[in-house]
């Protein structure tokens, strides 16, 4: 069992009230951590620190290209602990250990990208008249926040933190009170490199608490959030007092729209895989499947049968689905799981499993339910549970209104051969990411990440995130 500290002004503290919060290992209910139950006290510290390391010439004086050295160091730094890092990120949130690899794999990735972006990220200049020069050039904002939610720590941490590294930010990362142990190690590296004091900061607590303090703050200059639409408005009318930009993940209901011309095999994986990676608690599940008419029944024995081949277990046992983050996320799933029996049908799964050994962990069996209304809380709403949801479609059209029949619109997989008619439904989507015959694209590393309609807005990932990070000034120089 291990005590965190939170890191602040480059020290390791306690919460300034003394209190701490117990962490618990899904998988099997036992404590594992505990952490400081962060107050606004707290969260002050930590920002007026980062806020005196930004206005510190000795961070100031740090070269773009040294930025992306101290990113490369963290990358390295994760590389040699791969193995700790994957097995921590497991425990904390209970994924597959499979799973727990490809996201510490993805943070090296997020690191490096963002390392090698440090040096390169430039100004314009604009012709106006002779003897005028007008230069832009992109300067960081000051102090960034990062709210992160539970369940991709060690990726969503990285994402939004090396790119404000990168642009010569300096950081205040709120963890979620659920799964804080890979940002403490973060926390570890950072405190190994000997940055000047302030740079990165690691508060942890309550959201109520530490969440809303931070997005409250004054001295915050951006602040990035995932999580869900409620926390998210809350986040954001927060920051909007001080006049202050958010950038906003919020999840989705995203669909994958499978035509009967598709590649069956590859669709059929692509369809499971999307559903059921970190048991369906993934802001960019692919919760709804809209198929073919025609095509349904073949089709959906296929899924059904895969479905009854998945295995559930212990993170660390390595299964296909592993538990439910806690009791409060478990009992939410299982309302769903109800309101599918009163009013559609469950084709496979929707019980709880026992997992020998790990009796107090929360398991579900993976899950499909058919005959879903398109306008009930079923399709409508986030389930975050390894549950999907089927609806049918007679041709292009109906199936672009299904998709776009929700109010989210972060991702779309589309499967077919028929290539103009994949371009059309992707030119019509109304979503921030649309995978054709693939879903998820190798992690996505590189690619603009974020969402339409009430799946948010401004994007992560990519060299489009660093953006988010940086304001733009206009220099007119009058030289004749
Ligand atoms: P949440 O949105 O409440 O929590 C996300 C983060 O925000 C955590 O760090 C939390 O401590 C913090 N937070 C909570 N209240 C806050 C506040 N008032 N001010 C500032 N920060 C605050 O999410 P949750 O309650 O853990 O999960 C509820 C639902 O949210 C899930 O069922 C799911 O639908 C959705 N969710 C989506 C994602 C995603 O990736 N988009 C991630 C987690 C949860």
């Amino acid at each position: 069992m291990q005590q965190i500290k939170m890191y602040i002004d480059g020290e390791w503290v306690e919460a300034s009230g003394g209190t701490v919060l117990d962490v618990k290992n899904p998988s099997n209910g036992e404590v594992i951590a505990s952490i400081p139950a962060g107050k606004a006290e707290d969260v002050d510290r930590a920002v007026q620190a980062a806020k005196r390391a930004f206005q510190d010439e000795s961070w100031r004086k740090v070269k773009p290209h040294e930025r992306g050295d101290i990113l490369y160091a963290i990358a390295e730094k994760l590389k040699s602990d791969r193995d700790e890092l994957a097995k921590l990120e497991s425990m904390d949130v209970g994924k597959p250990l499979t799973q727990g690899y490809a996201d510490v794999d993805a943070a090296i990735r997020y690191f490096r990208f963002y390392a090698g972006a440090a040096d390169k990220v430039m100004g314009d200049t604009i012709p106006i008249e002779d003897g005028l020069i007008d230069y832009v050039v992109r300067e960081p904002v000051g102090v960034t926040a990062h709210i992160i939610p539970w369940n991709y720590p060690i990726q969503i941490i990285s994402r939004s933190v090396a790119a404000a590294i990168a642009t010569g930010n300096t950081v205040v990362v709120k963890s979620a009170e659920d799964t804080p142990m890979t940002a403490n190690k973060l926390a570890a590296y950072f405190d190994e490199l000997k940055l000047p004091n302030g740079v990165f900061n690691h508060v942890t607590g309550l959201g109520q608490d530490a969440g809303a303090a931070l997005s409250a703050h004054p001295l915050v200059n951006h602040v990035t959030f995932t999580g869900s639409v409620q926390t998210g408005v809350a986040v954001a009318k927060a920051a909007m007092e001080n006049v202050v930009p958010v950038t906003l993940e919020l999840g989705g209901k995203s669909p994958n729209i499978v035509f009967a011309d598709c590649d069956v095999e590859r669709t059929v994986q692509g369809v499971v895989r999307a559903i059921i990676q970190n048991a369906g608690q993934t802001c960019s599940a692919g919760s709804r499947l809209l198929v073919e008419s025609s095509f349904k029944d073949e089709f959906l024995e296929k899924v059904v049968e895969a479905f009854k081949r998945l295995e559930v277990g212990q993170g660390l046992d390595d299964k296909d689905i592993g538990p439910i983050l806690n009791e409060k996320q478990f009992n939410r799933v299982k309302e769903f799981i109800t309101l599918a029996r009163q009013e559609a049908e469950i084709l496979v799964g929707g019980k709880q499993v026992t997992v020998e050994g790990a009796e107090k962990g929360f398991y579900i069996e993976p899950t499909v339910i058919d005959g879903v209304d398109p306008n009930s809380r079923l399709a409508q709403e986030e389930i975050f549970g390894p549950v999907l949801t089927v609806f049918t479609f007679d041709d292009t059209e109906e199936a672009l209104k299904l998709a776009n029949s929700t109010d989210y619109g972060l991702v779309t997989g589309i499967w077919t051969k028929d290539i103009s008619r994949a371009h059309y439904l992707s030119s019509r989507i109304d979503s921030g990411q649309v995978f054709i015959n693939n879903y998820g694209a190798g992690g996505g590393v590189q690619m603009p990440f974020g969402g339409y309609k009430r799946s948010g807005f401004g994007r992560e990932k990519g060299w489009i995130a660093l953006y988010n990070y940086t304001q733009v000034k206009n220099v007119a120089v009058r030289y004749d």
